[in-house]
This record gives structure tokens, C-alpha cells and sequence, in this order.
């Protein structure tokens, strides 16, 4: 039992953060992470309730509530709490392949369902996280796990994202020999070429990749699956596969003027401006780039607040955001009671670099575009954009967001980056696999599995489940090398 009291002791404290027109000045993280004395306290904040959420999971309502690694959150906090960090450390990779990046990037699902979250702060269960994962790092604990055994087995897994990391980290440690493949020239899927620089310094994931190495993990970059070698031949030199390829099919905005110049898919856009940060400090020059102009971000998604972030760092002269449905509410409404995911307004830290830079919020809600329209040279200089209304359709009853007649506004767009999601897995894998797939183009299996419908590839990750978040590609992973090896070895231990 931890500190009986302290939830009613301490305050939630946060790590510092860079002023956004300070932090807009490079690409580098900006969080300051406390004192570990001052994180202990924030382990003190920790109930340990009996019935912990935080660790559950579950899907409610449609969105996961709490954490889908089921880390241990209680037990790890009583333990940052005591300042038993060893332990700690050790606790969370029971469950956890990398810590590092989900105490970056994850939203926190274990935070929104946190029992102090019902009438007051959570307890900061993801700083605490990245403190234990920094603090083991920084003592040598983190060190290779090369298995003793090898089992002569052989696995190939297709994609270096998170899912795929996670799949061969297990897998390899249980003694199968490992090679990931990857069409990059870069290990590391969206961690590498999505989630930008300061959200995840690219240097965290080399130095997992090192020790993944190190433990014996092949990797094999340049090499597109489907492309430049064969599913048949793959099928032939390994005993499993598995397709951890994302979901990488981007959703289009089909209007006039589509095919005008400077209009990008988001990851796109900044894939090419973290390759001219690790290629060349941006020597280079090939970053795309939004310096002098009006930027139009469409989707008010992570996926475009990290837009908004990347052009306002560029140096963008405006910065708008276009988001189809309407504003979420600042509170949580009754119909979302906790411990469900919160349905709320969030302010991300590029939304927040833009109100800094602009004096307004990019993001305007309920509306999208009709048209782009271009110059002489053929590149996008205006959009025509459009109000929404939500309305019943009234074949399928769904409610869908229709334009508002005569709402039509014409805005400055120079660069345009599409964040409207994603549709699914790519054909040419999939097709050269012979997998099937489901309406959403994501590679079928049976319900909670990851065998497909080909004997001997298995899949996990976005490419399975869909667009989705670090911690669930970790989650898929970790659960898709389970089955594997049990298929390899009639049993597992993973
Ligand atoms: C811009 C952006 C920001 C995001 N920010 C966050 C965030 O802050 N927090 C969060 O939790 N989630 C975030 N996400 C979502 C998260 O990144 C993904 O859910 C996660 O990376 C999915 O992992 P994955 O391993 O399934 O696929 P991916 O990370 O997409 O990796 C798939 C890999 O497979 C490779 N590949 C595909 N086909 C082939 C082939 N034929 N041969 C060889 N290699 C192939 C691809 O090149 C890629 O490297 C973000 C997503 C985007 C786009
Ligand atoms: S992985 Fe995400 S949800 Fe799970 S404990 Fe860490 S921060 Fe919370």
C-alpha cells in the first residue's frame, strides 16, 4: 500500500514547459522533467484502488478506458513513490516494450481513467513512466537481453513501426532469429517518419534500435515488401511472417483544383521536414516547406496539430485548421461519465504554438473545403471553404455533416497539408500476401487473434486494427509474437 494520504498531500505537478515562442525556435522536445524527489511525491498521489481502471483497457463506449498494455499503474507508482526505481523498472517491462516513447506520446489513457481524475487531477502515471524508463537508462539497467538458446526458427516481420519493433523485440528475446524489413531508410515506422522531432527526439528511438541490435535483431531497410522481393520467397526463407505494414493509405479530398501544386497528404509533408532534420540539420533544403506562407492544415486531428506545429517552427506567415465536426465541449458531458475516454476540447501544444504566434486558434470548426484554386503556375494559392450542418441521412439514419448553402468563404492557401485520416492497409501488400481483408481495408483475422487468412502470416498494428495509437501498436505486437511463437513451438512463455 503506498501513501494513504497523499492524494490529499501533494498537488499533481507537471514537467516544466518551453514557452511556445521559445520552443517554436527549434525541433527539440521541450518538456523538463521534474526532480526525481519531486516525482516520488507525484507517486505518493497514487490511491492504489482495488478495482484499478487505470490499468483496464476495456473498450467503453466505443474508446479504450485506460491503459491497453494493462501496465501494472498502481504497483509502478507505489514504487516511484518508495524510490524503488530497479523494481520499478522492472515491473513496467513486464508488460511494456518501450516505455520511452508511449511516456511521449501516448494521450494517457490510463491518466483519463484514473479514480483522482473523477473530481480532480490524475495522478501522472505517464511522467512517472518516462521517469523510470530515463531513470533506468541512465543507471545501466536497460541493457541487452540476448536469448542463451536459439531455437533455429526463422520470422520475418514486414514494417519497423512500433507493432513491428514490439513483435520482433519478443520474439527474438524467446530465441526465434528476427529480421524486420522496412521500405525506409530509416528504422521506426510513424515514430520515425510521422511523430515529429519534438514530440519524440528521433535519438530515443535510435538508442532502442541499438539495443535491438545488440540483442541479436536483424534489421533490413530499403527493402519493399511485395516490390523488391516476393511474398513467395519470403514465405520460403522464414518459418512466419507477420505484417506489421500501418495503415498507411491516406483519405483524400477529392474537389476541384486537387491536382494543383503544394498540396501534400500530412505525412508527407512531414516525413520530408524529419528527414531534412536528421539527413542534414536542414541543410539540405529538402524539407517542404511552409516559410512565408498561408498554410491550410485540413483535419483537427493529432495528425494535424502536428501540421500546425511543424509550419509554425517553418515559419508560416497564417496557419489555419479545418475540422469538420463541431467544437467538443470544455467539460465532460453526462452522456460521457468516467471512466470513459473524456470527449472534451483539447488545446495541443501546436494549436497552443499558433495562438502564441497569431493571437488566435488556427482550428474552425464545421467546415471544410470545396475547391482549391490555383495560380499561374499551377500551385494552390486560394481555397474555397464551406460550412457544415450535422443532418440525419435518411436511408441509413446516420448522421452525416452536410454543406450550408451560401457559407462559401474564399481563404489564402499556399501549402495545404490533408490530415483527414486514414483508409487502410496498401493494396500491393496485401494483394501479394492473398490476405483478406475487412470493409475498412484492414487485414482480417479472427476476433482478438492475428493469424490471417494465409497459414503462416500473421498481422498486427494499424495495419490490423486501423489507424490507431503507439500504445495499442505496442499492444498488438507483443500479442501477435504470443501467437506466433505458440504456433512455432506448440506452447509459449511470452
Ligand atoms: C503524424 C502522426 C502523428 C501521430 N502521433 C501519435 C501520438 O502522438 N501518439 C500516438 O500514440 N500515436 C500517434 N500516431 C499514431 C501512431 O503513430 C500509429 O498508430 C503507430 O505508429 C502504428 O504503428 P504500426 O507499427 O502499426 O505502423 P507504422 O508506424 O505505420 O509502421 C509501419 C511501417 O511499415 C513499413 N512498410 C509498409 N509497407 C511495407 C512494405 N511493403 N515493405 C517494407 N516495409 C513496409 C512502413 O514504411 C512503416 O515504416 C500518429 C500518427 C501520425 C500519422
Ligand atoms: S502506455 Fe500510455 S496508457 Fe499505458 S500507462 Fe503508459 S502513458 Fe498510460
Amino acid at each position: 500500500m503506498g501513501k494513504a494520504t497523499g492524494f490529499l498531500e501533494y498537488e499533481r505537478k507537471n514537467a516544466a514547459v518551453e514557452e511556445p515562442l521559445k520552443r517554436i525556435r527549434h525541433f527539440n522536445e521541450f518538456r523538463t522533467p521534474l526532480p526525481l524527489e519531486e516525482q516520488q511525491k507525484q507517486g505518493a498521489r497514487c490511491m492504489e484502488c482495488g478495482v484499478p481502471f487505470c490499468q483496464n483497457g476495456a473498450m467503453l463506449a466505443g474508446m479504450a478506458s485506460g491503459c491497453p498494455l494493462h501496465n501494472l499503474v498502481p504497483e509502478t507508482n507505489d514504487l516511484v513513490y518508495s524510490g524503488n526505481w530497479k523494481q520499478a523498472y522492472e515491473r513496467l517491462s513486464k508488460t511494456h516494450s518501450f516505455p520511452e516513447f508511449t511516456s511521449r506520446v501516448c494521450p494517457a489513457l490510463c491518466e483519463a481513467a484514473c479514480t483522482c481524475n473523477l473530481n480532480g487531477k490524475p495522478v501522472s502515471t505517464k511522467e512517472n513512466e518516462r521517469a523510470i524508463i530515463e531513470h533506468a537508462y541512465e543507471m545501466g539497467w536497460v541493457q541487452p537481453q540476448t536469448p542463451k538458446i536459439r531455437t533455429g526458427k526463422k520470422v520475418a516481420v514486414i514494417g519497423s513501426g512500433p507493432s513491428g519493433l514490439a513483435a520482433a523485440q519478443q520474439l527474438n528475446r524467446r530465441g526465434h532469429s528476427v529480421t524486420v524489413f522496412e521500405r525506409h531508410d530509416r528504422i521506426g515506422g510513424l515514430l520515425r517518419y510521422g511523430i515529429p522531432n519534438m514530440k519524440l527526439d528521433k535519438k530515443i528511438l535510435d538508442r532502442r534500435i541499438e539495443l535491438m541490435k545488440a540483442e541479436g535483431v536483424e534489421f533490413k531497410t530499403g527493402v519493399d515488401v511485395g516490390k523488391d522481393i516476393t511474398a513467395e520467397e519470403l514465405k520460403k526463407q522464414f518459418d512466419r511472417v507477420i505484417l506489421a505494414c500501418g495503415a498507411s493509405n491516406p483519405r483524400d479530398i477529392n474537389v476541384p483544383g486537387r491536382e494543383s501544386g503544394n498540396i501534400y497528404f500530412a505525412v508527407e509533408y512531414l516525413s520530408s521536414v524529419t528527414k531534412s532534420l536528421l539527413d542534414s540539420g536542414f541543410a539540405d533544403g529538402k524539407a517542404i516547406s511552409a516559410k512565408g506562407k498561408h498554410v491550410l492544415v485540413i483535419g483537427g486531428g493529432d495528425t494535424g496539430n502536428d501540421c500546425v506545429g511543424t509550419a509554425v517552427r517553418q515559419g508560416a506567415k497564417s496557419v489555419t485548421q479545418l475540422e469538420m465536426m463541431p467544437k467538443p465541449s470544455v467539460e465532460r458531458l453526462p452522456s460521457n461519465p468516467w471512466p470513459e475516454w473524456p470527449k472534451v476540447l483539447k488545446t495541443d501544444y501546436g494549436q497552443e504554438e499558433a495562438i502564441a504566434v497569431f493571437g488566435q486558434d488556427p482550428r474552425i470548426y464545421k467546415t471544410t473545403v470545396k475547391e482549391f484554386q490555383k495560380d499561374k503556375n499551377g500551385n494552390v494559392k486560394k481555397a474555397v471553404i464551406v460550412s457544415l450542418e450535422p443532418k440525419k441521412d435518411e436511408k441509413s439514419g446516420r448522421m452525416m455533416m452536410v454543406p450550408v448553402e451560401g457559407s462559401e468563404k474564399v481563404i489564402d492557401a499556399q501549402l495545404v497539408l490533408i490530415a483527414a485520416g486514414f483508409l487502410g492497409s496498401q493494396k500491393y501488400v496485401t494483394d501479394a500476401f492473398k490476405t483478406d481483408l475487412n470493409p475498412r481495408t484492414n487485414v482480417l483475422t479472427k476476433p482478438d487473434e492475428y493469424e490471417t487468412s494465409v497459414p503462416g502470416v500473421f498481422t498486427a498494428g494499424d495495419m490490423h486494427r486501423g489507424q490507431s495509437l503507439v500504445v495499442w501498436a505496442i499492444r498488438e505486437g507483443r500479442e501477435a509474437a504470443r501467437e506466433v511463437d505458440k504456433s512455432l513451438m506448440g506452447y509459449t512463455n511470452l
